[in-house]
């Protein structure tokens, strides 16, 4: 199950809500989204994809779920303490989504692959990485970027 990741823990930034990653993302992307502007508080959410297989010892009681309109099928933690993202849910919890943030070691983790919802963004950003706009882009490039993530997965022996 595992590959070459050195398993981490993982937090909220107030170390109430724990879990243990222990496969490398399935994607890693930057949504500038108005909606992760407000769930973290910051510019953007540098945030990578998980299966649920890939993390376990889920310590998130208190996280707080809570859905914002779009997109609709993402169900963001948030943590009750310190109001920092916790972890995210989608497609019925079977992809996780973490805030590269809340990794002890953003080092291990492979680089961001594009930029979303760039016509949201607070300020630009000046880097090589692809920038798509509006929903229907965003939407397609991250299914596509799923859909290669995933492929590796199963591909990769
Ligand atoms: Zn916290």
């Amino acid at each position: 199950m595992s590959d070459d990741f050195t398993s981490q823990e993982g937090s909220c930034s107030c170390y109430s809500n724990t879990y243990t990653i222990n496969h490398t993302p399935v994607a890693r992307f930057i949504c500038h989204c108005t909606i992760c502007q407000d769930y973290t508080g910051k510019a953007y959410n540098d945030v990578t994809v998980l299966l649920k297989s890939d993390v376990s010892e889920l310590n998130i009681n208190k996280t707080h779920f809570r859905r914002w309109k779009l997109p609709p099928n993402i169900s963001r933690g948030l943590c009750k303490y310190c109001h920092k993202p916790s972890i995210e849910m989608a497609v019925a919890g079977n992809l996780l989504l973490i805030p590269t943030d809340n990794y002890p070691d953003i080092a291990a983790l492979p680089e961001p692959t594009m930029h979303l919802f760039y016509n949201r963004r607070v300020e630009d950003i000046e880097d090589e990485l692809p920038k798509y706009e509006g929903f229907v882009q965003s939407q397609t490039m991250v299914a596509k970027a799923l859909a290669q993530g995933l492929y590796k997965r199963v591909t990769k022996r």
